[in-house]
């Protein structure tokens, strides 16, 4: 396992470090010196004296260090770490998309406008909404823009936001930046939305009920009827933070239970690297009555023709420079297509992984919303907060075992919060194979759980010193 490898590395050095070991049989001096006019030619550049071999070895290595999906597990709860077909990456290096320029007449590049066009009905098809924008790069940035196309709808009439406090974290910054003072709610004992709570918040200066569906603790709202009822009753709007779409995909829409916009996460449901922060798209998607504040251009189509309509008064303007992450559309484009119906087993199996897990974990740690999940489950890792053993340990003891770490003290609302998505993409043998592993960890030693990891390239960090005295930069004088 890549892992083990790494562990007998040794410590890499950093690339500044290696002392002049350059063997470059090519003349520097002579190939650069003389063609470069004198003002940029400096001497003494604070370079590593280091052969190609060195820095590709160096690199080479460094990458090796890497988790990724594609080497092992990443049950990462939130972040629908799944894997994510080859056959996308190669669609969207198609020279026809890759090399265009967003500034081209839209005649010259008709595929491209079918594709986005098409990606949008796509996308109205699977949530049940009715117009759709890919313009924005992430999710955080979706849901900005869904509240600027509700501040505009209320003509900024309406100041505030209500959010469960199951929502995910984003959707108060978002609501924040837009300017929304925001009231939080409780959810109930069954984690799902107090509808007392709601009720009580809810009135005629309340813009949107943001609501994360399945929420963050992995449990889809039961009582959509209700929640329509009463913030629809008040003029207000409904906004589904959809990034879990991956546990509804074919099986029920948002436009159906009564939401009035949402966003989405190609880069999480329809299987777009995403590790590292990015690129990723977060499109809105809207009912009908919302359409005309759209960001702007739209993708129109009349005939066979496509074109970029730029001329509805009433849209909040672009909210992100040309058209989107284009890339990033090629390759859910792609995977909506080769899946077609097939969507649909995604969502049960995403959903029966994720059960099958949290019922064989049930044993061995604490369930506090202790219910049929959706896509992902959280358990709190405070059954061993006596002998010392938190959520921390576990996790990292996970790294020894060749897993990474799932998502932990996040949800809030759970203490020691483990928080773990399976998704559709893995098979029972791996699921089988990280259930035994983090039974194994629940009764291992508390000392030796608490000294994790030991065979990764660095064990314990400095968690605090990290985050408070980060140093990021080498200094070659320090
Ligand atoms: C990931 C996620 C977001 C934020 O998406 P980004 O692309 O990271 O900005 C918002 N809501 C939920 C429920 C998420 O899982």
């Amino acid at each position: 396992m890549a892992r083990d490898a790494c562990g007998t590395l040794g410590e890499l050095k950093l690339i500044f470090e290696h002392e002049g070991t350059n063997t470059n049989y090519v003349p520097m001096d002579m190939a650069l010196n003389d063609r470069l006019p004198s003002p940029f030619n400096r001497k003494n550049l604070p370079l590593p004296d280091v052969s190609e071999v060195d820095v590709v070895r160096h690199f080479t290595l460094l990458s090796q260090r890497n988790y990724s999906v594609d080497t092992v597990f990443y049950p990462l709860g939130s972040c629908t770490m799944k894997y994510n077909p080859k056959i996308n990456e190669s669609a969207s290096r198609l020279e026809g998309f890759a090399a265009i320029h967003p500034l081209q007449p839209a005649e010259t590049c008709q595929g491209a406008l079918q594709l986005m066009y098409e990606l949008e009905r796509d996308l109205c098809e699977i949530t049940g909404m009715d117009a759709v924008t890919l313009q924005p790069a992430a999710g955080a940035h979706g849901e900005l823009t869904a509240l600027m196309i509700a501040r505009a709808h209320f003509h900024g009439k309406r100041k505030k936001i209500i959010l469960p406090d199951s929502a995910h974290g984003t959707n108060p910054a978002s609501a924040a930046i837009c300017g929304f003072e925001v009231v939080n709610i409780p959810s109930n004992e069954k984690g799902c939305v107090d509808l007392p709570a709601l009720e009580k918040a809810m009135d005629e200066t309340v813009a949107v009920f943001m609501l994360t569906n399945p929420n963050t603790v992995g449990i889809m709202e039961e009582n959509m009827p209700e929640i329509v009822r009463i913030v629809h009753g008040k003029g207000g709007l409904i906004y589904c933070d959809g990034a879990n779409m991956n546990a509804m995909l074919g099986i029920t829409r948002p436009g159906d239970q009564g939401f009035d916009l949402m966003h989405l996460n190609l880069h999480k449901t329809f299987s777009i690297p995403h590790g590292g922060g990015g690129p990723g798209s977060g499109p809105v998607c809207v009912k009908a009555h919302l359409e005309k504040y759209l960001p702007l251009p739209r993708v129109v189509k009349k005939g066979d023709e496509y074109s970029l309509d730029y001329s509805k008064p009433d849209s909040i303007g672009r909210v992100r420079s040309f058209h989107a992450n284009f890339g990033v559309l090629v390759k859910a484009y792609a995977y909506i297509k080769a899946l077609g119906p097939g969507l649909k087993k995604v969502a049960e199996a995403a959903v029966l992984n994720a059960n099958y897990m949290l019922a064989s974990l049930r044993g061995s740690y604490p369930v506090p919303h202790d219910r049929l999940c959706a896509h992902e489950f959280v358990l709190s890792g405070d059954a061993r907060a006596s002998e010392g053993v938190h959520t921390t340990d576990i996790a990292k003891r996970l790294l020894d075992y060749g897993y990474h770490a799932p998502t932990i003290y996040f949800p809030l609302i759970v203490h020691e919060a483990l928080m773990i998505e399976p998704t559709e993409t893995e098979g029972k043998e791996t699921l089988d194979g990280f259930i035994a592993v983090m039974r194994k960890i629940a009764g291992e030693p508390a000392e030796l759980v608490k000294g994790a990891p030991y065979t990764t390239p660095v064990g314990r960090l400095d968690g605090v010193a990290a985050a408070r005295k980060p140093n990021l930069r080498w200094n070659r004088e320090a």
